[in-house]
């Protein structure tokens, strides 16, 4: 049997990307010092800059996201490093491993994934320690469909004198994502979830103070895949002539493409897009009859809505059904959340005005055929009434 690709992609990313998107990553392999590739990488930093809204630099590092985080944490830790990671989720969680593996003394706050992080106890315990060289959270956790008060709690970080890292990777383009103003110190992002680009690349701001920890740091990577180092002297500081290694120069143009679509669109016009997806997504889940994942709606991401899975239905199956009889892909949950939640993405072109519908009714179909009592009238007339209410495109 041969598998069907899905006729709608509906996840938590990678998303889809446009047609410009793809003819981009389509354009000649040149040679990486060719004149026109140096001015392409050039071009997509300062793209990038704007999208963050940042004076600092920006360093784009091959490799997925993932990296990206691994390189921070390396880069920032030492024996003693006191790192206080506020826990949310899965990625958050993550990354605390890092930081432990690299020799951090790590605190953590951790709440229970269907709820945001509280910046009141972040100030309780900013203030108890006697020193926090780092503060790390994650802004948007993706595998919860949870947005963090990341703009209230990193000033109170800076304010303490610990460096900010936030993880932006599923925020940057579907909500304000605004390192400087923020105060923090870098912020991480990628472009295959709102920024709707190819997964492969890591989009970092870095702030001057953290640069200063880096040099400092005599466990931060040097001439290793996963140093920022390298770039900042060989790349930044070297006048931005001289990669530390090659990009890849196809993803490089399929990037700056999607960059170039969220800058004409205009980056509110954008996440204004994203968010009545949303909500036209969180109508339509409620219509049916289904409870939300996060603990209260105010709380829930613009990027990907988390939906509780009702008790005696099983995740996988349900996906595959959906899949397989109605063309719609849709994503489960993911680490320890996997048998709790399916997960409805609405990033990049699937923040559109159907595009929710679709996944609305398709989650509504499939459970109906497990034999799940829903509304599925109801709840295609709920997201259909948010999709048709403020579009004014
Ligand atoms: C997508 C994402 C990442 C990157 O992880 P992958 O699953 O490898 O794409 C990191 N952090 C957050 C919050 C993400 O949404």
């Amino acid at each position: 049997m041969t598998i069907r690709l899905p006729d709608f992609t509906l996840t938590a990313g990678p998303t889809p990307a446009s047609p410009r998107t793809l003819a981009a990553l389509g354009q000649p392999l040149i040679f990486d010092y060719d004149p026109i590739f140096l001015e392409r990488f050039r071009e997509l930093e300062r793209k990038a800059a704007r999208l963050f809204g940042t004076s600092s630099d920006v360093v784009l590092l091959q490799g997925e996201a993932v990296a990206g985080l691994e390189a921070v944490a390396r880069s920032l830790t030492r024996p003693g490093t006191r790192a206080l990671n506020l826990v949310s989720g899965v990625y958050a969680k993550w990354f605390g491993e890092w930081l432990r593996a690299f020799g951090a003394e790590v605190t953590e706050i951790e709440v229970p994934y269907d709820q945001a992080l509280d910046p009141a106890a972040v100030e309780r315990a900013l203030s108890s320690a006697d020193r926090v060289d780092l503060v790390s959270m994650v802004h948007c956790e993706t595998p919860a469909g949870i947005l963090n008060p990341v703009g209230e709690i990193a000033p109170l970080a800076r304010a303490a004198g610990a460096l900010v890292m936030a993880d932006m990777v599923s925020s940057l383009g579907g909500h304000p994502a605004r390192p400087d103003e923020w105060g923090i110190d870098i912020a991480v992002a990628a472009p295959q979830k709102c920024l709707a680009g190819p997964p492969g690349m890591t989009m970092l701001t870095v702030s001057d103070a953290a640069w200063d920890a880096m040099r400092a740091n005599p466990q931060a990577p040097r001439h290793s895949f996963l140093s920022l180092l390298d770039w900042k002297e060989r790349w930044i500081d070297g006048g931005r002539e001289h990669f530390p290694y090659t990009p890849s120069v196809c993803d490089v143009g399929g990037v700056l493409a999607a960059c170039d679509e969220v800058l004409e669109e205009g980056i509110d016009a954008v996440i204004a897009r994203h968010e009545r997806a949303a909500r036209a997504t969180r109508a339509g889940v409620m219509g049916l009859g289904l409870s939300l994942w996060p603990s209260t709606e105010s709380i829930a991401a613009n990027c990907v809505t988390a939906v509780r899975l009702p008790s005696g239905i099983d995740g996988a199956r349900l996906l595959a059904l959906v899949r397989e009889r109605y063309g719609v892909m849709l994503s489960a949950g993911y680490g320890e959340l996997a048998d709790k939640l399916v997960r409805l993405g609405h990033m990049g072109p699937n923040a559109s005005a159907m595009h929710p519908v679709v996944a609305v009714a398709a989650l509504g179909r499939g459970l109906a055929d497990l034999g799940h009592p829903v509304s599925i009238g109801a709840g295609v007339e709920a997201a259909l009434a948010v999709a048709g209410e403020a579009w004014d495109r």
